[in-house]
């Protein structure tokens, strides 16, 4: 008991450490929105500058941590104006690949100046020893530690609480939209907060680097639990990160003295992490989350003259030339690319950013070695069973996604990494395993390099004209719908939770067979290459080769050490070349900052304009369609198809059931948003809503499709009662909806918005799209709506290029090609002009007149709604004031009131009118 005190109290001090870490995180999170995970390797910073001026320059301890700390605090000034400065009000998962850069610059420069040979620095702090109780004794060092923690996170609680910059950087926090437009102030701010950010780095890396040892493996690592502490607060609460940091810390401890298992320190922080995570998870972002633009998607569209030319090449310089150097960093660099290409489905496709898929090769690599060392299984056949074990790997990952996204899940991917490399992969033993064998044929590497890489060539194409398949195949629009927009994904009717797991099971396959091929490479095999930060290196090189393309990884293998980049300056500068790493995170940084969408996106539009100014010259190219990037997925539009052809069937039909609203409840804090509200929609009718605003009306549609849970009362469909159904549950019972906010899908084109509305309600076959994905065309209802609203012309332009009017059209096409049985719209006509309005009305006439549905209409143009609604119903804070006839709604006198004030009947209805055509 009493050694377990011991323990506790000794690891207060490295907790209270890793908190101030934390805080620096929190403390850049809060004002700027990044997720800085650079944020370790300014600490292994500040603890080498603090090691050299000490050790080496001989300065005196104090004034060498100090200048440690000036220096760090200046780096981060550097990282905030040279990167995320340009890159402010971009997409999380930008900002946060914008931070890898950094890690990556740093690291890399780090390795260039100290090496890799770990350091022992002199502490600050007095050694020796303290009794605390019956003999046990705790090093005075960390007791400092601990009070030095608590003083600077009180030092800092009483900066941010109660100095001007403290209560503006509360307010950038809160209000990013206020941020955004507070411009240079808000500059100054995340200038500041980065600063001290920066400096408190160093400082925990200075006072860490004598404990722990300085070496940038065990320094980088301490990014993990940091990020853990920090996020235990939300991002936000200064005193819960430093909480989290000493529990991680004290659980870490206490489970490495108790627990005799490899790896054990690190997979209980693991544990913590991801419990804080879950409990703080929500599971669809609310209704202010604002979906940023995210790397452009190739189309998919396969080009096999292009994928012939490239491997006529490629197998010419293997076969003919037989250079043996460019064999092997061919090779390094090919079975890189196989596990970026898994990093394209994730976070390409998926959108989830996954830090951990070199770790999932290494799974692979663990299955491959382990199976051949039991039995005598063929080399394909280990192949497969070792992609199909790992599998289950990823989906396991998948189950955090679920209930994360973004930065959340890019720390969890990373610390499952971190785990993985501690445990299974710590074991520095070197396996054999035998030669690849294909049906007799020896591909062993050693004898035979140009069979190897002939074959990894191979099996290379085979996954990236899959991975193009996935991206034309329903489950790939819904990958995308996904990425795109959650909540929207979820009213449409698609499984958020289960797509992300498919992404996460294709993801890990792919990256399993990378790692099986790693392992095969030689006879002898070790796992300690399949670190974390390797794979935080290849995301980087994905993102910078281009992350929705196929060709990204071709591009992006080049940065691969040993590869085809080592090579090439090999030649060039016929020593060795070690500033590769460095290129390749200085190459991110560029790419995040001057093109996000990579290489291949650039390489793609500069081949369409020669040949567009070449066609202008040569005549004879002008017929063929504009080529673009090398590789699998080059950019071609496909010629727009007609919307005539044979539709798809219909889904239900016959039986529409009523929506019925009974006594529904729902309050906010204090608000009651709606009160005692019962309604009913009937098929073939159409139902108006009105009500000033605030009045509850999007709450109604939010109850109805699930997004916010009511207090009382129940919602039923025909006799089914929904109102504890998940999302995508109601909307295969039936329900669709639109949003205030259109929250379309916007990497998808107007086709794709209406077809994955349209298959959400269908099984998924992921072998099937992985191998031949079936095309789909446009069913009944969404043709209808096509014709109805006029989008024939638009129907193959992407939706981020078309007008705001018109994606508000298409909004409204996209819920009634679901064909539900209910569809809700909520105010479809604003921003509409005259004639979308009577298209509009003429739409959602025929809805009920001609399909039989139920409608919903929330609208504040009263015209609209009484010339289009059989039934009206008017809310107001949140009660339902009338409800009949339009007519009889209309002349309503607490209708009139509510919407004016009280003045005579006629007035109101006069001004109701003019104020409805102003909007
Ligand atoms: P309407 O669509 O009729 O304009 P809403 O349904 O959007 O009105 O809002 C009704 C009331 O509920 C408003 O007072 C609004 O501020 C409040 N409200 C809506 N959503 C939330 C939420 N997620 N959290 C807190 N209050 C909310
Ligand atoms: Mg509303």
């Amino acid at each position: 008991m009493t050694n377990f005190l011991a323990i506790l109290i000794q690891a207060l001090g490295p907790g209270a450490m890793l908190g101030l870490l934390a805080l620096g995180l929190v403390l850049v999170y809060r004002s700027t929105g990044v997720l800085n995970l650079a944020h370790g390797a300014q600490a292994a910073l500040g603890g080498y500058i603090y090691w050299d001026l000490s050790s080496n320059a001989g300065l005196p301890g104090l004034l060498a941590l100090l200048i440690a700390v000036l220096a760090s605090g200046v780096v981060g000034v550097l990282i905030q104006v040279l990167v995320m400065r340009p890159l402010r009000g971009a997409a999380p998962l930008t900002l946060l690949i914008g931070s890898i850069g950094v890690l990556i610059v740093i690291q890399t420069g780090l390795l260039l100046r100290y090496g890799s040979t770990p350091r022992s620095a002199q502490s600050v702090l007095p050694n020796g020893l303290i009794e605390i109780f019956d003999g046990q004794s705790v090093g005075i060092d960390r007791l400092l530690l601990l009070v030095i923690g608590i003083v600077v996170a009180a030092g800092l609680w009483a900066l941010y609480s109660f100095s001007l910059f403290g209560s503006t950087t509360s307010a950038v926090a809160e209000n990013p939209v206020a941020a955004a437009t507070l411009g240079h102030a808000s500059d100054r701010i995340a200038v500041g907060n980065w600063f001290l950010g920066g400096a408190l780095a160093g400082l925990a890396g200075g006072l860490l680097a004598p404990i722990s040892g300085l070496d940038l493996v065990t320094m980088n690592g301490l990014i993990v639990p940091a990020l853990g502490a920090a996020l235990a607060g939300g991002l936000i609460s200064f005193p819960l990160t430093i909480v989290g940091a000493l529990i991680i810390q004290i659980a870490q401890s206490i489970s490495t003295s108790y627990i005799d298992f490899r790896g054990v320190g690190a997979a209980s922080t693991f544990v913590i992490v991801v419990a804080m995570l879950l409990l703080r998870g929500e599971s669809i972002p609310d209704r202010g989350y604002v979906g940023s633009r995210m790397p452009t998607l190739g189309t998919g569209v396969l080009s096999w003259r292009w994928m012939t030319f490239w491997a006529v090449v490629a197998g010419a310089i293997i076969w003919v030339l037989r250079p043996a150097a460019w064999t092997d960093a061919i090779l390094t660099s090919m079975l890189i690319a196989i596990v970026m290409l898994s990093i394209v489905v994730i976070t390409g496709y998926a959108g989830q950013v996954s830090l951990a898929q070199f770790g999932l090769a290494g799974c692979g690599a663990v299955f491959a070695t382990e199976l051949t060392s039991r039995a005598d299984v063929p080399f394909l056949l280990v192949l497969l069973i070792a992609a199909v074990c790992t599998v289950p790997i990823g989906v396991v990952l998948a189950l955090g996604a679920m209930r994360m996204r973004g930065a959340s899940l890019a720390v969890i991917t990373l610390a499952f990494n971190v785990v993985l490399f501690a445990t299974a992969f710590s074991d520095g033993d070197v396996k054999s395993i035998p030669s690849p064998t294909i049906f007799g044929v020896d591909f062993g590497s050693l004898v035979y390099p140009e069979r190897y890489l002939s074959l990894v060539i191979v099996v290379f194409i085979l996954l990236g004209i899959a991975v193009a398949n996935l991206r034309r195949s329903s489950t790939g629009r819904r990958l995308v719908a996904v990425r795109g927009n959650e909540r929207a994904a979820a009213a449409i009717g698609i499984r958020v939770g289960r797509t992300k797991a498919i992404a996460f099971g294709v993801a890990s396959a792919i990256a399993a067979v990378g790692g099986v091929l790693f392992a095969f490479r030689s006879p002898a095999v070790t796992y300690t290459s399949f670190g974390s930060l390797a794979s935080i290196d290849q995301l980087a090189w994905t993102v910078v080769g281009g992350l929705g393309y196929v060709a990204g990884p071709l591009i992006g293998m080049v940065f691969a050490t040993g590869g085809v980049g080592t090579q090439l300056a090999d030649v060039v500068y016929d020593d060795q070349f070690t500033w590769l790493p460095m290129i390749g995170g200085l190459a991110l940084i560029v790419t995040m900052v001057a093109n996000q969408d990579g290489l291949s996106s650039v390489i793609a539009g500069q081949v369409a304009h020669v040949r567009a100014l070449l066609s202008r010259v040569l005549p004879f190219l002008r017929e063929r369609p504009a080529a673009a990037a090398g590789g699998a997925a080059r950019v071609r539009r496909t010629a727009p198809t007609p919307v005539t052809g044979a539709p798809a069937p219909s889904r239900r039909r016959e039986g529409v059931s009523s929506l019925r609203l009974e006594d529904v409840s729902v309050s906010f804090g204090g608000v009651k948003a709606m009160q005692h509200v019962s309604l009913e929609v009937t098929p073939g009718t159409v139902h108006g809503l009105i009500g000033p605003n605030g009045a509850g009306k999007s709450t109604l549609l939010d109850v109805v499709s699930g997004f916010v849970p009511s207090h009382t009362g129940t919602v039923h469909l025909g006799d089914r009662r929904i109102d504890r159904m998940p999302v995508w549950k109601r909307a295969h019972e039936g329900i669709g909806r639109s949003f205030q906010s259109l929250e379309l899908f916007p990497d998808l084109t107007v086709r794709d918005n209406l077809r994955v509305a349209a298959e959400a309600g269908r099984s998924d076959n992921v072998l099937r799209d992985l191998v031949f994905p079936r095309r789909t065309e446009l069913n009944v209802a969404a043709l209808d709506a096509v014709r109805f609203l006029q989008l024939e012309d638009e129907l193959d332009q992407r939706i981020d290029s078309l007008s705001y009017g018109r994606r508000r059209i298409v909004a409204i096409a996209r819920t009634l090609a679901s064909d539900a049985d209910v569809i809700m719209l909520d105010e479809p006509a604003s921003g509409l002009d005259e004639v979308e309005r009577q298209e509009l009305s003429a739409a959602v006439r025929a809805m009920a007149d001609v399909h039989g549905r139920a409608v919903l209409l929330i609208e504040h143009d009263v015209d609209l709604v009484m010339a289009t609604s059989d039934v009206v119903t008017a809310l107001d804070f949140g009660t339902v004031i009338a409800s009949g006839a339009p007519a009889h709604v209309r002349s309503h006198p607490e209708v009139i009131a509510s919407y004016l004030g009280a003045v005579s009947d006629e007035e109101a209805v006069i001004a109701v009118t003019h104020k409805t055509q102003e909007v």
